[in-house]
């Protein structure tokens, strides 16, 4: 069975026992900024899982495509991608776990349907803890289905729980239908949920049937709800036999075009490679371009980070784009925005690796001027001769503060670790025999960078911004100028939708029905001016959340907040009106006065949506 006919046959079944079938979403969540990319079916469905009616009934079913960044660096392995799809069927306050459980079960087992044998299947079940009892009645449901008991494992919460989707709210257990591959066990221990690959998890039945409450109670819900997801690529691969995913149909054909670029073989370069090509093909073909900041800086590292893997195989020259034309030939009927794309995501690829490739020089070239090679060529061959003479603690010092050069380097052009490595591999170990130390040296540095980035990243996601430059700090004061202009010039209706911002440009998001006319664009483009001239002082305030709203601070939609947020206001606080041109909730950065912004210049306006234009803006 390839995908097509999966994707066909879980649709119709589904149908069959009246399910509206719907369309999958964009990858790019509409009502949730709190997140860069829809991570599963259910993703889109929240409002409706949350008690909003959906227009086309209580019974639902789809295929969703996501992206997952999390799973980022188990790529490689058999099992997981970045980009997969999911089908999902959903009962909005309907059927129950029965009915969930019987036709996840039907759908696998019937002959009529995949036809798998029983005895490949293995479920697991919520254990219960001190809050919440065991899941019972799944056990129960699949004992009676046929599911012999020492199939039927118990998970705790870390496994077999989902949600609540933020810190209170709707959750509960599930019930995950695994296959197995038939590998020897890794160990003793090796059951489903294991990450050796033996087991294959296919399917997961979610059960919402709690509500958390603030004091960390789980009361019993009043509309529940079934969610499931079952994985497109896991499925189709134990189906045709194959103990990973890339074997499959949907990844052979790109895995193929990566070997005959390649010079030699590596399972997990090829894997890497396969599938974010694929992922950031998907991307682009949501019109999102590769960036510093938010969507665009994981797309630029899917990337990168391909780019990176492909040198390991021998490919040296720009090749993504040629790799993409496999993925858009695989998808191109089921996934039309590809196709319609394609001019831009062969540009797009052709571009980053470009810029990569300027990066990498220039970072070469620097790592030049930073390391003096001949000299540490030298001061090796010195340490060499002179072994046993001296002390071993110069030898260390030595050997610490080249690994910390390469860093600086690292950190100041972005030249990326893994090559510095390779360099001084190139340079100096042929000289040097020292390679497991300089390699310690260099791993105790690259721990100190990722905690630094880790703690770099949480702050990211508090403040949704990535790059603190001073370019983009300016963009950054720029749209809050914007979105004042905007609302003095054509309302109060005008609210941000979304926003992006590179070192290079701004691009805003509102709403507002009808397109701009060139006088409105150009009242607005000059009011920022004017208020850029007027080198109006940018002020930041602490304050509780309640304040700020009662201060009237614009703040986004939808967006959540924590009990104390910064408010950033322009105006001229020695008005004498007290005039405060913009006040917005923000994690900034922002400049400190506004002439500091240049001259601001509206470069695009478009439809971005119903109800939602797009501005894309310079400062000259
Ligand atoms: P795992 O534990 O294997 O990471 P999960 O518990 O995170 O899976 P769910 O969130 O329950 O997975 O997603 C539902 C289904 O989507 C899974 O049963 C699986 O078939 C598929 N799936 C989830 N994550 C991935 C991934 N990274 N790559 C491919 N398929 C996936
Ligand atoms: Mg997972």
């Amino acid at each position: 069975m390839n995908s097509l006919e999966l994707r066909k046959k879980y649709l119709s079944f589904f149908k069959e026992r009246k399910h509206a079938i719907i369309p999958g979403s964009s990858l790019i969540p509409e009502h949730d900024p709190t997140v860069l990319f829809t991570t599963a079916g259910m993703h889109p469905l929240v409002p409706f899982l949350l008690g909003e009616k959906h227009a086309q009934g209580k019974r639902l079913a789809n295929v969703q495509k996501c992206i997952r960044t999390d799973d980022i660096e188990e790529v490689g392995d058999s099992w997981h991608l970045t980009f997969f799809e999911m089908l999902g069927n959903w009962s909005l306050d309907d059927y129950w776990k029965k009915e969930a459980i019987e036709w996840s079960f039907e759908f696998l087992t019937s002959k009529e349907w995949l036809a798998i044998p029983l005895e490949k299947l293995s479920v697991t079940i919520f254990a219960g803890d001190n809050n919440v009892p065991r899941d019972k009645e799944s056990a129960k449901i699949w004992q009676e289905l046929g599911v012999s008991k020492e199939r039927i494992y118990y998970l705790p919460k870390k496994d077999n729980w989902w949600g609540p989707a933020s810190q209170i709210g709707p959750c509960g257990p599930c019930t995950e239908m695994f296959y197995d591959t038939g590998k020897k066990e890794c160990s003793s221990n090796c059951k489903p949920g294991c990450g050796c690959g033996k087991y294959s998890e296919i399917w997961n039945d979610v059960f919402m049937e709690y509500n958390k409450t603030e004091e960390g109670k789980y009361l019993p819900l009043e509309q529940k709800n079934v969610d499931t997801g079952m994985g497109v690529e896991r499925t189709i691969a134990v189906l045709n036999g194959f103990d990973n995913v890339f074997e499959t149909e949907l990844f052979e054909p790109i895995i193929k075009e990566i070997k005959a670029l390649s010079q030699r073989e590596d399972q997990k370069a090829l894997r890497v490679i396969a599938d974010h090509i694929k992922a950031a093909c998907f991307i682009l073909s949501e019109n999102i371009e590769p960036s510093n900041v938010e969507k665009g800086y994981i797309l630029r590292r899917l990337i990168r980070r391909s780019v990176r893997y492909a040198k390991q195989i021998g490919i040296e020259d720009i090749f993504c784009h040629k790799i993409a034309k496999a993925v858009i030939e695989i998808y191109k009927d089921v996934y039309p925005e590809l196709k319609k794309n394609q001019d831009f995501i062969f540009e797009q690829f052709i571009r980053e690796e470009e810029k990569f490739k300027k990066t990498l020089e220039k970072g070469l070239e620097e790592l030049e001027r930073i390391v003096d090679w001949n000299d540490e060529i030298l001061k090796a061959k010195d340490l060499i001769k002179s072994k046993g003479k001296i002390e071993a603690v110069d030898i260390e010092k030595h050997l610490s503060n080249l690994a910390k050069k390469l860093f600086f380097a690292y950190q100041s052009y972005g030249f990326p670790l893994e090559l510095s490595f390779e360099e001084i591999e190139r340079r100096l170990m042929r000289e040097l025999f020292f390679k497991e130390k300089i390699r310690k040296y260099f791993n105790e540095e690259t721990k100190k960078h990722q905690e630094l980035s880790r703690k770099g990243g949480e702050q990211k996601f508090k403040g949704g911004l990535a790059d603190h430059s001073e370019q983009t700090t300016r963009y950054h004061t720029a749209t809050h100028l914007l979105l004042a202009a905007l609302r003095e010039v054509l309302g109060d209706h005008v609210y941000q939708k979304g926003s992006n911002i590179t070192a290079e440009r701004l691009r805003f998001d509102f709403s507002h029905i009808a397109k701009l006319t060139e006088e409105e664009l150009k009242r607005v483009e000059n009011l920022v001016n004017q208020k850029i001239k007027q080198d109006l002082e940018v002020n930041c305030e602490e304050m509780p959340l309640d304040q700020a709203k009662k201060q009237r601070a614009m703040g986004v939609f939808g967006e959540k907040y924590g009990d104390r947020v910064k408010v950033y206001s322009i105006g001229d606080s020695s008005d004498s009106l007290g005039q405060v041109f913009s006040k917005e909730i923000c994690a900034g950065p922002h400049v400190k006065r506004t002439l500091e912004l240049g001259k601001f210049k509206i470069t695009k306006e478009e439809s971005s949506g119903a109800g939602i234009r797009r501005i894309r803006a310079i400062l000259e």
